[in-house]
């Protein structure tokens, strides 16, 4: 396995708070009281990482619409590297759409949990709600944004895939990203309504017939594959943590004060990058080494160990049940273990 000298990616999270605070999708717990970056703390870090010719970045919340300076954020982000925003949509209207696009904001991704109203406020609880994400879609397309419509698959929507994917074309959007669950902040309590067998979430997206002038993306392996080789992520805090799907796993350093690149060196942030995975389908570490195993959060979680296959995979899954949650997982808090609790 490669050991880069610097990340090519960063995720960036400006706050964990969230207008959709009731979601059952929400994978953060935001601590009330808990101090975000500055934007001026936020600048430097990017800057550390531009300076390291980082190539993309990735912004998402909570809802990163409810930081008033969050577009200086995005406008710092994009003459450096490509940029991604993820939001709900809700807080996206015409000016805000004009904003990203006059930014050059690389993609969107907009949260859409479902084909229909009645779905995706079962999934955020939230009445109102899927009007406004549509509008947010509907503002970003006609600005020209290039626009993802992203979705986790549970439960509750797996019957509205294919009019979701439908819904996608309809509204203009480039694609439809089909996003695996993953057991994490609120989500993890609600895992007996949300989880799915894999065979039945294979069978979902097996299904799908996916339009002309729409594309298709599942975040499952081997398309899905283990990427944290490259991968950096800096949550509302200033924890690096690796990557958004390893928030409730990984603590590699604080950067309030410190440099990112310090983190970057920590021993286990190396263990977990260069991890050589047991069990690895053959086929894919043939082609690519680098990327074999698939998700490192999806393995950890199921399995407890940095090196272990995700059981998201049909070749690599060895019996595992997703829709039950390890004992050590059910209790595990939110949010960033201790330094020292992640170091072991
Ligand atoms: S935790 Fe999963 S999604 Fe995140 S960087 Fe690692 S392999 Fe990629």
């Amino acid at each position: 396995m490669i050991n880069l000298p610097v990340p090519f990616s960063l995720w960036m999270q400006p706050t964990k708070r969230s207008n959709l605070p009731r979601s059952l999708l929400a994978y953060d717990v935001s601590v009330p009281g808990a101090a975000e970056l500055p934007l001026s703390r936020m600048k430097e870090l990017l800057q550390e990482v531009f300076d390291r010719e980082v190539i993309s970045t990735f912004f998402e919340g909570g809802e990163p619409f409810l930081r008033e300076d969050f577009l200086d954020l995005v406008r710092y982000s994009t003459p450096n590297a490509f940029t991604i925003v993820r939001t709900n949509g809700t807080l996206v209207d015409r000016d805000v759409a004009k904003a990203l696009k006059d930014a050059s904001v690389g993609v969107a991704c907009v949260d859409l949990e479902g084909a229909t109203a009645s779905t995706h406020e079962a999934l955020v609880r939230t009445p109102g709600a899927y009007d406004r994400t549509i509008n947010g879609i509907r503002s970003l397309v006609a600005a020209g944004v290039p626009t993802f419509v992203t979705a986790i698959l549970n439960r509750i929507n797996a019957g509205e895939m294919q009019a979701l994917l439908d819904l996608t074309a309809d509204l203009g959007a480039e694609k439809l990203g089909i996003l695996r669950l993953y057991p994490l902040g609120v989500s993890r309590r609600h895992w007996d309504a949300l989880s799915m067998t894999l065979e039945a979430q294979t069978a979902v997206l097996d299904a799908l017939q996916t339009p002309p002038d729409v594309q298709l993306m599942r975040s499952w392996h081997p398309s899905d594959p283990n990427c944290c080789w490259q991968m950096a992520a800096i949550d509302a805090y200033g924890n690096s943590i690796g990557c958004p799907y390893l928030r409730d796993f990984a603590n590699y350093g604080s950067v309030v004060d410190a440099p990112f690149m310090d983190t970057w060196r920590n021993k286990k942030y190396i263990e977990v990058r260069s991890a050589s995975v047991e069990g690895a389908c053959t086929d894919c570490a043939a082609t690519d080494k680098n990327r074999s195993g698939g998700c490192r959060s999806t393995a950890y979680a199921f399995h407890g160990r940095w090196d272990a296959p995700d059981p998201y995979c049909s070749t690599m899954n060895q019996g595992v049940d997703l829709t039950v949650l390890p004992d050590w997982l059910v209790h595990h808090p939110a949010g960033p273990p201790s330094l020292e609790d992640a170091d072991r």
